[in-house]
């Protein structure tokens, strides 16, 4: 486990990444998390991408806001409960240090944002959020393959769908 550590070159595993749950305070029942290399590959991808669109490619590119990355088991059923999801029927990608929720940046329409999610993680998981009240309206991107290519996406009032958002269907 690698601890106080970048995960990688725009990935900082104390401040993004790690659990932030309460119980890493109260005993040692849960150390963080380990995330997995491919999916702190897909976010440089992503950052370079969007960093090429918003042309701050020569100004050291865009920072990019990790609104969730690890979870061990419990503090993913709080986090489903926070987001207005039904409650988790099996751990999510989150617990497998496999997914991360990243926030659409400053500057650029979220169809573009999720267009760009879309195309790089052909493979594996992209989920469409719209929490525009709570100033959380991003993507979640995870790199399980199987099944393959999962797209889904919430609707205003809450629910979740299969498939793509009208803006990218
Ligand atoms: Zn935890
Ligand atoms: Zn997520």
């Amino acid at each position: 486990m690698i601890v106080n550590e970048n995960i990688s070159n725009n990935l900082h595993y104390l401040r993004e990444i790690k659990c932030r749950c309460w119980r890493r305070f109260e005993a040692p029942l849960c150390d963080g998390g380990t995330l997995r290399y491919e999916v702190a590959r897909l976010f440089e991808d992503i950052r370079t991408v969007v960093s090429q669109y918003l042309r701050t490619v020569d100004h050291g590119g865009t920072p990019i806001q990790v609104n969730s990355a690890l979870r061990c088991v419990p503090y993913n059923t709080v986090v489903y409960k926070d987001q207005g999801l039904p409650h988790p029927k099996k751990p999510s990608r989150h617990c497998y240090g496999e997914a991360l929720d990243l926030v659409c940046p400053d500057g650029m329409p979220r169809e573009v944002f999720w267009g760009i999610a879309h195309d790089l993680n052909p493979q594996g998981g992209v989920g469409f959020y719209r929490l525009w009240e709570k100033g959380l309206g991003g993507v979640h991107v995870d790199i399980c393959e199987s099944p393959p290519s999962r797209r889904w996406y919430q609707r205003s009032d809450g629910g979740v769908e299969a498939g793509l958002p009208v803006e990218l269907a």
